[in-house]
């Protein structure tokens, strides 16, 4: 039915942030901390970085040594959870294993915390309260929003139950009246109950997981996966090859990748940066 293409999304949300940005008496500023060398991190960082200099917030990396000790990165954390000028802090994931991720991530003051990764944000999402949430998981509503998919009643399968993606987003779908379903590695008849759900996110992280045959007429797909193919090229969860039954065959919404979802977690992020400085200023 519809290609949920967020590009034009962007470009419309890119507006309205700068507006929002204009409007702030001290312009927000986002730190990024990342540690060592790998390569999709660089690309990720890199977009962030760019899409802050769009909107007009101040922005920086803050990049360390693949075999920086435990005890710097806390004390970079420390300093920037302190610091006035400082609106929000990424540690961009993942990390160095001899560092811990947990630890690191939690020692960011939730406040801060545009992830919304910290014990407390996800505490606060769970019991229905205000406070930081994930970007991919909100950019995932704010999209289905934009295109005026009905969630209320749905049933909807969510396949990933990972801490950024799957257990937050089933938050957000709860709080939106859908009927929700997490699936995993574990779970027994994935198929059947992909054909029974009204909206199917996937985030397996495996080029194509799902085909068109797995999926009922008028289903809306989520595709969340960063995949590349053997040549190389971006792809999701879905079969390319399959994009046109499911739109026009079987009458399916689907978020493309590239231009779906991976859009969309930036730009939630840089709106999360300027909703905490409106919350400061506010106060
Ligand atoms: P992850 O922690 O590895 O999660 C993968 C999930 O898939 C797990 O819950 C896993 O189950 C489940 N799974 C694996 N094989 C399965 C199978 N055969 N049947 C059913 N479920 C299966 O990865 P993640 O960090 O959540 O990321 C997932 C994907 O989303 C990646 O491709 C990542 O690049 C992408 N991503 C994209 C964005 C974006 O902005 N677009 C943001 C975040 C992540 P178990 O829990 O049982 O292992």
């Amino acid at each position: 039915m519809t290609l949920l293409d967020a590009r034009q999304l962007v470009v419309k949300k890119i507006d309205e942030l700068k507006e929002r940005v204009n409007k702030l008496k001290t312009k927000p500023s986002l730190v990024i901390i990342r540690v060592g060398e790998d390569f999709a991190s660089g690309k990720y960082v890199a977009n962030k970085i760019r899409k802050c200099e769009e909107v007009g917030i101040e922005s920086k990396i803050i990049h360390l040594e693949e075999s920086v000790k435990q005890e710097s990165v806390e004390k970079i954390i420390l300093d920037l959870n302190k610091d006035e000028n400082v609106t929000g802090v990424l540690l961009q994931l993942p990390i160095p294993k001899h560092l811990d991720e947990d630890y690191l991530t939690n020692l960011i003051k939730d406040e801060k915390d545009v992830d919304g990764f910290t014990i407390g944000n996800m505490g606060r999402l769970s019991l229905g309260l205000e406070g930081n949430i994930a970007c991919t998981p909100r950019g995932i509503i704010t999209l289905l929003k934009e295109f005026s998919v009905d969630i209320e009643g749905k049933d909807v399968l969510i396949i990933n139950r990972s801490n950024i993606v799957g257990k937050p987003l089933a938050q957000l779908f709860l709080k939106e009246n859908a009927t929700v379903t997490i699936a995993h590695s574990k779970t027994k008849n994935l198929k059947e109950k992909i054909l029974m759900s009204d909206i199917v996110v996937s985030a397996v992280g495996r080029a194509n997981f799902l085909k068109s045959e797995d999926f009922s007429p008028n289903t809306t797909i989520v595709d969340v996966s960063i995949n590349f193919n053997e040549e190389g090229k971006m792809c999701g969860d879905v079969a390319k090859t399959d994009y046109e039954i499911l739109l026009n065959e079987k009458q399916c919404n689907l978020t493309p990748v590239p231009n779906g979802v991976g859009q969309m977690t930036v730009i939630e992020l840089i709106e999360q940066t300027i909703e905490i400085a409106e919350k400061k200023e506010s106060r």
